[in-house]
């Protein structure tokens, strides 16, 4: 079966073609600047990489291009669009009436839209994605695989925020979001510790951060909320910021609150601490001394300390942490510092291992430690691709 895997954005269309259940990737790419008078198309199979620079007026004509590309007679990989039979979406709010991956009806697709107003940067680019692909493989099955579902599972203690009856009627609560990589890595890591019930902490760090606890495979915790500033500190938002900032920049400094969201999600952050979002050039920057990039490593890595803190509380207990996202499988130097003088919580890390370059699963802790560190690429377009795959074997068994 194969099954094409797209993350729709404002502007860009990510896509991947599995052969399935093998889990091979015949093709790949990503589509960006749609709407801008000079857009590229980036085509990559397992032989061959191709670029293509050309206006894209909307997504329509960028995922036409892609089937172009996949029946191309010379880099191509299918010889017919019906070959495509299934499509599975990152759709990245469900809210709480997705709590699993689901086939896309007209019912399901108003849901979506009824979700805009709770994810308006990213639903509606998600829902276009969906009927775009409606329109260019009109034979395929269309299925949304949500970013909030996997945290569907955390209890009420851990979903409720303490506000009025009539305001958490109105659904505002916990959601959390990252739950397909946070789903994939814990799948890979309980695998990995042969272990299905074992209590781990999920560390995701790229330019979004967040963590989960998971135990028995379910999100019980996670650090994202209602929206996706809250938590870690990140790449430009600030993570948990005590509200009467909020009200103060609005009274004192007559800030709207367009101005102050755009200031705690796109200026804060390592961007705010340093003037540099990439963490590489931060830690280049602190190997040289830099005090603000030293303060930036130093407050990012006690924030996801006092998480685990938290996390280890409500799980009574904790058998590893999993780094993964791009900081976390790359910056040997925040996980050194995250694990430094962790003893207490049975956390301690071999840094020779910490210091290999891989993008195979490994341990990273010392030995005969009581806490596993492991760090786990993540692959969120895989595990679309398998909740898409497994969805539809369901169905098949069912009919
Ligand atoms: P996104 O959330 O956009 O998917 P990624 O998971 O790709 O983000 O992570 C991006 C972050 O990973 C950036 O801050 C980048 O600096 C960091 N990163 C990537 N490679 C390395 C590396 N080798 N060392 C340190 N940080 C890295």
């Amino acid at each position: 079966m194969k099954v094409l895997v797209i993350n729709s954005g404002s502007s860009s269309i990510k896509f991947q073609l599995f052969q399935m259940p093998e889990q091979k990737v015949l093709a790949s790419g990503l589509v960006e600047k749609i709407g801008l008078p000079n857009g590229d198309i980036h085509y990559k199979t397992p032989e061959i990489q191709h670029s293509i620079n050309l206006e894209i007026p909307d997504h329509t004509t960028g995922l036409k291009k892609v089937v172009e590309l996949l029946l191309h007679p010379e880099i191509g990989v299918i010889s017919h669009v019906n070959e495509i039979e299934n499509i599975g979406h990152r759709v990245v709010h469900g809210g709480s009436n997705f709590v699993k991956t689901t086939i896309i009806t007209q019912e399901v697709k108003d849901k979506i839209r009824e979700l805009f107003s709770l994810a308006p940067l990213h639903n509606p680019p998600n829902y276009t994605g969906i009927e775009v692909a409606e329109e260019v493989f009109p034979h395929a099955k269309q299925i949304a695989v949500f970013d909030t579902s996997f945290h569907q599972t955390m209890p009420e203690v851990a979903h409720t925020y303490a506000i009025p009856l009539k305001f958490r009627e109105m659904g505002i609560r916990v959601y959390g979001f990252h739950g397909i990589s946070h789903q994939y890595v814990s799948g890979k890591a309980l695998e990995f510790l042969n272990n299905p019930n074992a209590k781990i902490i999920v560390i995701h760090l790229g330019n979004g951060c967040s963590m989960t606890a998971v135990q028995n495979g379910e999100s019980i915790d996670h650090s994202l909320g209602f929206g996706p500033n809250v938590g870690m500190i990140m790449g430009t938002r600030s993570g948990d910021i005590d509200q009467a900032v909020i009200f103060y920049l609005m009274e004192k400094m007559q800030m709207t609150s367009e101005e102050v969201t755009h200031l705690l999600t796109k200026q804060s952050g390592m961007l705010g601490l340093t003037g540099d979002s990439d963490l590489r050039q931060i830690e280049e920057r602190a190997s040289q001394g830099d005090v603000q990039a030293k303060l930036a490593l130093n407050l990012s890595t006690y924030r996801i300390q006092k998480y685990i803190g938290a996390y280890t509380a409500v799980m009574n207990g904790l058998d590893a942490i999993v780094f993964t996202a791009g900081i976390g499988e790359n910056s040997n130097v925040i996980r050194q510092m995250v694990c430094e003088e962790m003893d207490y919580f049975g956390i301690e890390i071999d840094e020779a291992k910490n210091a290999v370059r891989s993008s195979e699963i490994r341990d990273i802790s010392a030995a005969n430690t009581r806490t596993k560190v492991l760090v786990i690429p993540t692959n969120e377009e895989l595990e679309i691709a398998k909740e898409t795959y497994s969805i539809l074997k369901n169905q098949e068994k069912v009919s």
